[in-house]
């Protein structure tokens, strides 16, 4: 049995950030310091920050006063920012800033008189953030057919958003629709689906052409793993989402001779090498990499926790 895997996989810009702004703030203001939701979607880097002295909650209501806050990686909305400034809570901002690309895009177009469209999944985070970092009503849709149910008139002006870790390829679907049944529609020359979603994704297209089966590194309730698993479906593979090597069933390997692995934006390397040290007791022998876009995209961190350099070059790119 051989093992492909993917390039590029695993962390994307944000989550790196984010997680370092968690790791830096223990380091700063000593811990604990109170994380607003699940920094990223992985349980092993929850459970990891857990340790450090990170105390991971839904509401801030859970902060107890003047305690160090951190929003996740995913955005949350304007009131819970009032919320924190009302409080007077030192907050540090995960926010990926492609995500906060998105709310910015939405404020432009409600401000303009567009009424707005958001492309996700009710319930995610991110979408609960974009909704309500906005101040005009989003019509959320998530298929074609939700667009046919969209009641307004066809004659309205309209703007869509997305969600940044939507599928590509469904996504393209619903602008269509969008555009079909709205003449006067704008929206964001590409989607706001983010580079490493797209990355990721277009990747996983090529891995699955060479593979037998697809097993996907990354937690149930991370929105860019479970589409990396769909499209290993679509492209009629079996296909796994895994949260690490002991998750794997021995019984998916009969009869495979290539297995294809990937990770989703905020799966660590570690779990990839703990699925591969799994593959290996199965009888994996050849492991390989696809060749694939190497990234080199990077976030600057809140300036309270850019460390102080006395270089030059490191001064300018902070
Ligand atoms: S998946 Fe994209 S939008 Fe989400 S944190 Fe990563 S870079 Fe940012």
């Amino acid at each position: 049995m051989r093992v492909l895997l993917a390039q590029p996989r695993g962390f994307c810009a944000g989550v790196v950030r984010a997680i370092e702004i968690v790791e830096r703030s223990i380091r700063k203001f000593g811990a604990p310091v109170y994380v607003r939701h699940e920094i990223v979607h992985n349980r092993h880097v929850v459970e990891t920050l857990r340790g450090q002295g990170a105390v991971f909650v839904e509401e801030l209501s859970e902060v107890p006063d003047g305690a160090v806050t951190i929003f996740s990686a995913h955005g949350v909305a304007r009131s819970v920012e009032d919320e924190a400034a009302a409080r007077g809570l030192p907050v540090l901002d995960a926010t990926c800033p492609l995500v906060a690309k998105v709310h910015q895009q939405g404020r432009r177009y409600a401000a303009r008189g567009r009424t707005l469209v958001l492309i996700g999944h009710a319930g995610h985070a991110e979408v609960e953030g974009t909704i309500g970092q906005v101040e005009a009503p989003i019509h959320l849709v998530a298929s074609v057919e939700d667009v046919a149910r969209l009641d307004l008139p066809e004659s309205t002006p309209l703007a869509y958003l997305t969600q940044t870790t939507l599928s590509v390829d469904d996504t393209r679907g619903i602008i269509a629709a969008l555009h079909a049944r709205f003449p006067d529609l704008e929206g964001p020359e590409v989607s706001g689906i983010c580079y490493a979603t797209q990355h990721r994704q277009a990747a996983v297209r090529e891995l699955c052409a060479q593979v037998d089966l697809l097993l996907v590194v990354g937690s149930r309730n991370s929105s860019n793993s479970t589409r990396l698993r769909e499209i290993g479906e679509e492209m009629g593979r079996p296909s796994y989402l895994i949260g690490h090597g002991g998750e794997l069933d021995p019984a998916w390997m009969a009869g495979v001779r290539t297995v294809g692995l990937t990770a989703g934006a905020s799966a660590p390397e570690e779990l990839v090498l703990d699925v591969i040290a799994a593959l290996r007791r199965l009888g994996a022998g050849e492991i390989a990499q696809m060749p694939g876009i190497r990234e080199d995209v990077e976030f600057r961190l809140p300036a309270e926790l850019r460390e102080p350099t006395s270089d030059p070059a490191v001064q300018a790119a902070q």
